[in-house]
């Protein structure tokens, strides 16, 4: 594996499917999905440049962080149970995951208590399935309210995993739907969602071309896991 080689590759891939969509490369920024790698590995990803990594384990990320320069950017991309927020809030930069109003909550309180602000990212779950997290999209629009009241969170948008599958272009109905969700959300609240974060590494160039700003990316940097 070499992962100079493969970070470069997805970096230009993105650029080249931000292109087509006539986006700007900078519009789009690469999470480097670090979870399951050891902190060597980690560590060839940071010499080629790469500064903003998820995990999606609190555990693991707070066993990985004190052995890796403080200045890398960390991103919490997995469910996360409440007893766990006062660990993570300060380790991490966003909360992708955001996946119910009692954790919003939970957040929202704690983030009180530490005198910080947290950016987070709301989890739609598209496909509704049962075996993912998120908020079932009707169900964001109803809570959307209260999430707003929650005045210790920022919310920079919204996130989302698509049903798993061997074609990108499978996902293309799921990242129109994220986007044009947000668009509608945006519109109830009346202030702006910016963040998309959506694309993995079989889908990724599907997610640019469809407004992602976030692309979370593992195995095509990392191999498998
Ligand atoms: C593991 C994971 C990824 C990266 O998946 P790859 O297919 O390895 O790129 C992205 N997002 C979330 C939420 C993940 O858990």
């Amino acid at each position: 594996m070499d992962i100079r080689e493969n970070l470069e590759l997805v970096l230009s891939n993105i650029a080249a499917a931000a292109a087509k969509a006539g986006r700007r490369p900078e519009e789009v920024e690469l999470v480097a999905v670090s979870k399951t790698f050891p902190v060597e590995i980690i560590r060839e990803a940071v010499d080629a440049g790469q500064l903003l990594f998820g995990e999606n384990k609190v555990q693991e990320l707070l066993r990985k962080t004190p052995d890796l320069p403080a200045k890398l950017r960390w991103h919490l991309i997995g469910h996360l149970q409440s007893n766990k927020v006062r660990k993570v809030l300060p380790v991490v930069e966003m909360i992708q995951s955001v996946d119910s109003l009692e954790l919003a909550y939970d957040i929202n309180r704690i983030a009180g208590e530490l005198g910080v602000f947290p950016k987070v990212l709301l989890e739609v779950n598209v496909a509704e399935e049962a075996s993912k997290h998120g908020f079932p999209a009707h169900k964001l629009e109803t809570q959307l309210e209260d999430l707003l009241q929650c005045d210790r969170i920022e919310i920079h948008g919204l996130m989302c995993i698509p049903p798993i599958s061997e074609d990108p272009e499978d996902s293309r109905k799921y990242f129109v739907f994220l986007r044009e969700y947000r668009d509608k959300l945006e519109k109830l609240a009346g202030t702006k969602f910016p963040v998309l974060s959506m694309g993995m590494s079989g889908d990724y160039a599907v997610a640019v071309e469809e407004g992602a700003t976030f692309v979370r990316v593992g195995s095509a940097i990392f191999g498998k896991r």
